[in-house]
Order: structure tokens, then sequence, then C-alpha cells
């Protein structure tokens, strides 16, 4: 019997306490809305911190954790090679407002491993990754209209909070309250993996379309891999029209493959978003790509773009540890391997349930859908999937001891600290969570 179970009067969690005390200063206690588990219900875990593939709570609990704070720790936490670099920059300072070295380094690194980038500027976030690369698309094509996907996230840029207008030929409305209707006014919202959306759009309106930003893999409307031809059509309307093609691989990036989910699908794009993996677990993103775009933005042109901490030494000393633990031989098919074994076993284990189920994989990252569909492939296919059946789910896999996105629309994320010994513990903990569906 365990400690609450013997007494009568239910103990309240460390992290219920905290969570308590987070809201009296905290909006929703949070600072990021969905860690406050309203997806899912129930109080959020609060750590204290983690190792290799685990989570340790507030409480002391254990959770395999398949967050893995929302990408970037592809290697785990506190990887020793991560850790020793951001202690070796410690000696030196933490930043001078002025170049170092080892951007050099960093900036090299990207260019060299996904080749479609030119010329690259670091950032602090996806957001604002995202948000410049737009600008400068904007500033280079001299247009000021852009196309986003239904389900795809790109931060939260005003002009991207957008959702699907009545049409597939109607603007946008905004999606969140204090996005000006002016700023949607400039965003076509198309279904994700719908060809014909996409030409017919162009067909009327290329002309004035600065660029398409696409998730690549879609892994904010849980995990979407685009249909066969889908990125490549994409690219042909972009050449067709003149307008930019941005792959924004702020999740996918160095998470799919080491070139990202443009070197898997081979379709190249004209200007790349990064962020999550890249800053080793710190805030960092990047934007980059063709030469003549990116030479648009100050000093050398006339798009600003600035940041007060951009290229700050800690990120890009995190970074780079990443980056070169990365390309360790076989690394991402040993990552690939983890995460389709797992996703096989969940399978396996929700088929012997009779519970209706389907996953997505690329790379390291996942999705899981509780789902008649034998492969989901679009936002209404999503949305259709079992979300009271993914919550009793999501708590059971919880109990259990293991720590999955607290929303049935967020992709998972596998690490290479991932072992086999974890996969077990978490397809154990699947076949019990199943049982009780
Ligand atoms: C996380 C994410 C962003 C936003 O990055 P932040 O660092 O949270 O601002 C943008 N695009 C994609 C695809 C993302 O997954």
């Amino acid at each position: 019997m365990s400690a609450s179970e013997s007494n009568p009067e239910k103990k309240v969690s460390r992290s219920a306490q905290l969570f308590e005390e987070a809201k009296r200063y905290i909006p929703g206690g949070v600072n990021s809305p969905v860690r406050a588990f309203r997806g899912v219900g129930g109080n959020p875990l609060f750590f204290q911190g983690g190792e290799g593939a685990w989570l340790i709570d507030e409480d002391n609990n254990r959770y395999i954790d398949y967050v893995g704070a929302w990408g970037p720790l592809i290697l785990g936490h506190k990887h020793p090679a991560v850790i020793k670099a951001l202690q070796e920059q410690l000696t030196h300072g933490l930043g001078y407002g002025a170049s170092t070295e080892a951007e050099i380094t960093i900036a090299r690194t990207i260019c060299d491993l996904v080749p479609s980038i030119e010329r690259v500027r670091l950032v602090t976030s996806g957001t604002e990754a995202t948000m410049s690369a737009i600008r400068v698309a904007r500033g280079f094509t001299r247009r000021d209209k852009i196309v986003k996907f239904e389900g795809c996230y790109h931060g939260h840029v005003d002009g991207l909070l957008v959702k699907a207008g009545s049409g597939a030929l109607t603007l946008g409305e905004p999606d969140s309250l204090g996005v000006p209707k002016a700023y949607t006014d400039l965003t076509y919202v198309l279904p994700y993996n719908d060809v014909d959306a996409l030409e017919k759009l162009f067909a009327t309106r290329g002309h004035e379309i600065a660029c398409i930003i696409v998730e690549p893999v879609a892994g904010n409307m849980n995990c979407v891999p685009p249909i066969p031809g889908y990125l490549q059509a994409l690219r042909d309307v972009c050449t067709q029209y003149g307008s930019v093609l941005i792959f924004d691989e702020v999740m996918s990036g160095f998470r799919v493959a080491l070139g990202g989910a443009q070197a898997v699908y081979g379709v190249t794009p004209d200007l790349t978003t990064l962020g999550k993996v890249i800053g080793g677990g710190l805030p960092v993103g990047a934007f980059g790509g063709r030469r003549e775009i990116m030479e648009m933005i100050a000093p050398m042109g006339p798009v600003y773009q600035a940041g007060t901490l951009a290229g700050s030494p800690l990120a890009v000393a995190a970074g780079m540890a990443m980056l070169t633990e990365i390309q360790k031989p076989d690394f991402y098919k040993q990552l690939s391997q983890r995460a389709s074994a797992l996703m096989a076993g969940l399978q396996d284990r929700a088929d012997a349930a009779k519970i209706p189920f389907s996953t997505n994989q690329v790379g390291g990252m996942f999705g899981c859908f509780f789902t008649h569909e034998q492969q989901v492939t679009t936002f209404d296919q999503v949305m259709a999937c079992d979300v009271p059946r993914f919550r009793k789910y999501f708590h059971s896999m919880l109990n259990n001891g293991v720590y999955l996105a607290p929303s049935a629309f967020e992709a998972g994320f596998v690490s290479a600290a991932h072992g086999d010994k974890e996969i077990q513990l978490t397809l154990d903990a699947a076949e019990k969570a199943f049982a009780t569906l």
C-alpha cells in the first residue's frame, strides 16, 4: 500500500501546490499555454530535473519523457557534451553584444548540413525566425500576401494566428483576440496536403503571393507527414509564380533527419526556419536560405531585422555541441529505429485491445491517433480523432510513468537516450492503458 492509499485524506501533491501558487503570479500558472494541461484535464506537473530519457517531478516521481522540452532534447536531458560546452563557455562570459568565432562555426555547420541554406541568421526563438523569414520574403518579392495551411503552427506571429475563412479562396480570420483583421487580410489559409486547393488559389492569386510557409512534416496538429508529391507541388507553384517557398523546420529540422524534412523528401525551399534542436535546449531560432534573398536584410539590404541576444554564446555553445553529436554515424538510423519500434509496439497492443488506432512517424518524431483511419493525412482527420479517449490514455500513461504531450494535437519525440528498456516500459504502460479504454 502506498503512502497516499493508507492516508484517508488524499495527500495533495507538491506539483498541485506549486500550480496553485504559480497561478497567483503567472497567467494560468504557466509561461506557455499547453503546459497547463487544459487539453487533458487535471493538474500540470512541476519538474525538478531530467536525466537522459527521464523526467523527475517535484514529488520525486520518474517519467519516461516523450516531450523532450517540445523537441530540442534529441540527446535526452543533461547530455554530458552539451553540459560540458555550456560550462566551458561560462568561464568566458555570457555575451558581448558583438560577434564571436563560434557564430561562424555554427553558421557554417548549418549551411553544410542543409545545402539550401547559403546564408543564415540566428535569432532567439522559432517565432522570431518565422516572422523574420516572412518579412524578408515580402521584401524580396515586394508582395504582401502570404499562404499558410490549416493545422500548421509557426509561432505566435500576428499574421500567422489565422484560421481558414469560409471558402478556399477567401482570406483568413484572426485566430486570437488582439490580432487585427487587417493583418489576417493578407494571409490565405489552405488545407494541408491538398494539391487542388493550392493550384486553384495560385491560378487566380499567384502573382500577389510573397510566400508559402509550411511545416514540411506537420507537427503541431499531432504528426502529419506530407503525402507523396505534395512538397514538390508547393515548390512548383512557387517557382511558377515567383513566390518564396519557406519550410518551417523549427520542429522537423535535425529531428526527422540530419538535413531536415527537405533532405527526406528531396524538395528544396528558398528559405528555411530552424529552432528547437539547434539550441540544444537553450532559446535559439534561425532563418536562412538563398543568398540573394538573405542579402535583402540589414545591414546589407533594406529589410530590417535585429536581436540583442541573437547568437548568444551560451546558446551557440549548446547548439554546436548538439549539432556535433547528431552528426555521428547512424545517429538518425538508430533514432528512427527506436521511434518505429515504439510505434509498431503501440499499434500491436492497440490492435490486441481492439482500440481503433493509427500512427505516423518520421525520424525521431511521431504521432498517435485514436481513429478508424488507416493513415491520418489531413487536418480534418486529426480533428475527428477521439479526444476523450486520448485524455484517458494520457492519464493512464502518466500514472504508469510515461510523460506524453498533454494534448491530442502535439507530436511526440524520441531521443537518443530512449533505449530498449525505456521503449519496453512504455509498451508495458500502454498495454495497461489500452485495457482501460
Ligand atoms: C515550436 C514551433 C515554432 C515556434 O517556436 P518558438 O520557439 O516556440 O517561438 C514555430 N514553428 C514550428 C513548426 C514549431 O514547431
